[in-house]
């Protein structure tokens, strides 16, 4: 798609450091990492939203998010790479509130360490647990929903 910049790179017009190609997707450092390590598994197909990615699309990058979570252990075990992980977070921001700048379906792999800094803040009515029946409802609702777009 035009104007995208993961497509732009997916079209080798511009640079990136690439970690994993395959048919599906492509893996890439992130420019502006969390951590050193920071890598993003982009999907070849263009798609805004995880609305929009075909599932099984969504399947094989969080495949290969796995086996990357894996590497960047045994990176950070190695000496002298500058990549620490003692932990990794695999995350999707679908959507402007949830943070996603690139709207081109992306999956972070990030790398963790104690005291990195990086982490979630949470909102004020989070702590609070529902009443069982408000799971309950809620989980119905959502359950019903899943199958309707099936
Ligand atoms: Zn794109």
């Amino acid at each position: 798609m035009s104007g995208c910049v993961f497509c732009g790179i997916l079209d080798g017009k511009l640079p990136a450091s690439m970690v994993h190609e395959d048919e599906v997707c492509v893996a890439f450092m992130d420019i502006q990492p969390v951590n050193p390590g920071h890598v993003l598994v982009v999907p070849r197909t263009h798609a805004s939203s995880l609305a929009d990615l075909e599932p099984t699309m969504g399947g094989h990058i969080f495949q290969v998010a796995q086996r990357l979570a894996v590497a960047l252990r045994d990176v950070a075990s190695t000496p002298g790479t500058g990549v620490r992980c003692e932990g990794v977070n695999l995350f999707v921001a679908d959507g402007e509130v949830a943070g996603q700048e690139v709207f081109h379906v992306h999956l972070h792999v990030i790398p963790r360490f104690a005291g990195d800094g990086f982490g979630f803040r949470f909102g004020p009515g989070y702590g609070v647990q529902p009443p069982r029946g408000e799971l309950d409802r809620l989980a119905a609702r959502i359950h019903r929903e899943l199958w309707a777009t099936a």
